[in-house]
């Protein structure tokens, strides 16, 4: 599992915001471009052609909350 201090310094390579991901089950999740990017053995893979879509995170795993 990936510690809070490593989560905070992650961030989006797909927004040149920025912004803060936010950690859905195995996934990294951008909420401004909803990209969710793979965690593979503890290491985020930080890679736009790695990135799903979030809505099919969201489908995958109906346990999760819902998006507003
Ligand atoms: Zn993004």
């Amino acid at each position: 599992m990936l510690n809070a201090e490593l989560l905070a310094i992650l961030a989006c390579p797909a927004c040149e915001e920025r912004p803060p991901l936010e950690l859905r089950g195995e996934y990294l999740v951008c909420l401004q471009c909803r990209r969710a990017y793979p965690i593979r053995d503890d290491i985020p893979v930080l890679l736009v052609e790695e990135a799903i879509p979030l809505e099919q995170v969201e489908a995958r795993m109906p346990n999760l909350p819902a998006e507003p």
